[in-house]
């Protein structure tokens, strides 16, 4: 695909731009958009730039009804000098073409996805957020259009990808959350699609979130689906342990999503030679490692919090409190580091960052 065949329409109005310290996360989304199209005749075809706006779709469109879509989540951000940084985005479109191969998706070309992506980022570049903390949070996503109500792959469909400047998660400092271990209902299971990125993991995700909820907790620990003992994520966020100095994260099992930030995470301990093992974990382990004061520290990884600390487990009527419910050492440390690296405030050592420039994509604007 030649890349140099993105159009560009620029919108002529422009949307008043919210406050940068009064934004929450999702609510507002930027002037432009990208968008491409599927058919089985011309492939992926027409990508373009053009003003955020609605979609029209036939209701018989396949994706109200089976939900075969996929979709991604990583952010932009503003450097203090202006420049503008994605991390890590090429794993970000790897992981869509992997979640695509499982939703029976055509695949997209990498190198023109992330040539849209630059390109769609400077045009809105005046809405990535100044404030501390903030940044530009991008979606992109892929929806099946064919209007035919038969259970198969659709024949068409559309990648878009929209932009929502977003707030500081933490708003007060990085602070530990409450954690629900999770008994009756499951994220996913080994030959599920729990390690594609759609919509429906989310969709029957909600219900344990609600009950959670009403419980006082923020989120859920997912257990395995078939024995509901060994620990698989939390929330939508991979977790870590901290054990008597070991660091582990439940191994890629086929259920568990490989996020971005876990392995991060993951290559950032072994340049700091601190050991870390990926591999089974189950709830019982952890709950020993907190009855003879192991248990050091426990977080959660993913692109929106970065690192979110867990001060206390609520497992079979028992309250496994961690670190006196502080955020651990480890914990900071790993989030001041990524957010650092991120942000262009720290050295980037392993050459993860990406910077967005005038020059990295090449178009014509219509
Ligand atoms: C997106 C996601 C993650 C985190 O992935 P990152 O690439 O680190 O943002 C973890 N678990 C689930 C279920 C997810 O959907």
């Amino acid at each position: 695909m030649n890349t140099q065949n993105i159009t560009i329409t620029l919108s002529e109005t422009k949307k008043e731009k919210p406050q940068s310290d009064q934004l929450e996360f999702g609510q507002v989304f930027t002037d432009h958009m990208f968008m491409m199209d599927y058919t089985e005749e011309l492939g992926w075809h027409d990508p373009r730039i053009v003003p955020y706006q609605p979609i029209t779709l036939d209701p018989a469109s396949m994706i109200f009804h089976y939900g075969q879509s996929v979709f991604e989540g990583l952010k932009a951000y503003l450097t203090e000098d202006e420049r503008i940084l994605l991390f890590r985005p090429e794993k970000n479109f790897q992981r869509l073409n992997k979640s695509n191969d499982r939703l029976c998706i055509p695949e997209i070309d990498e190198e023109l996805a992330l040539t849209a992506l630059k390109q769609l980022i400077e045009t809105d570049r005046e809405w990535i957020p100044t404030a501390e903390g903030t940044s530009l949070y991008i979606r992109p996503f892929v929806i099946s259009t064919e209007p035919y109500l038969g259970v198969a792959p659709s024949g068409s469909y559309k990648f878009i990808m929209i932009l929502s400047p977003v707030g500081s998660y933490y708003k007060e400092g990085i602070h530990p959350v409450k954690i629900a271990v999770e008994t009756q209902f499951v994220r996913a299971v080994n030959g599920g699609t729990g390690t594609a990125k759609t919509g429906g993991n989310y969709a029957s995700s909600l219900k344990a979130q609600e009950v959670s909820g009403k419980m006082g907790y923020s989120q859920v620990l997912w257990l395995d689906g078939v024995e509901k003992k060994y620990i698989e994520e939390v929330g939508s966020m991979n977790v870590f342990f901290k054990i008597n100095g070991e660091i582990i994260t439940p191994a890629l099992n086929g259920s568990i999503l490989q996020g971005v930030t876990r392995t991060s995470i993951i290559e950032l301990l072994k340049y700091w030679n601190i050991p870390v093992t990926e591999r089974r974990i189950s709830m019982e382990e952890v709950r020993q490692a907190h009855k003879n004061g192991t248990l050091e520290e426990a977080f959660g990884t993913g692109t929106a919090a970065v690192i979110s600390p867990i001060g206390e487990f609520f497992w079979q009527d028992e309250k496994l409190l961690i670190n006196e419910g502080k955020t651990g050492e480890l914990s900071k440390k790993l989030y001041d580091t990524l957010t650092g690296i991120q942000r262009g405030k720290l050295e980037d050592p392993l050459d993860w960052v990406v910077e967005v420039t005038k020059a990295s994509s090449l178009s014509t604007v219509r």
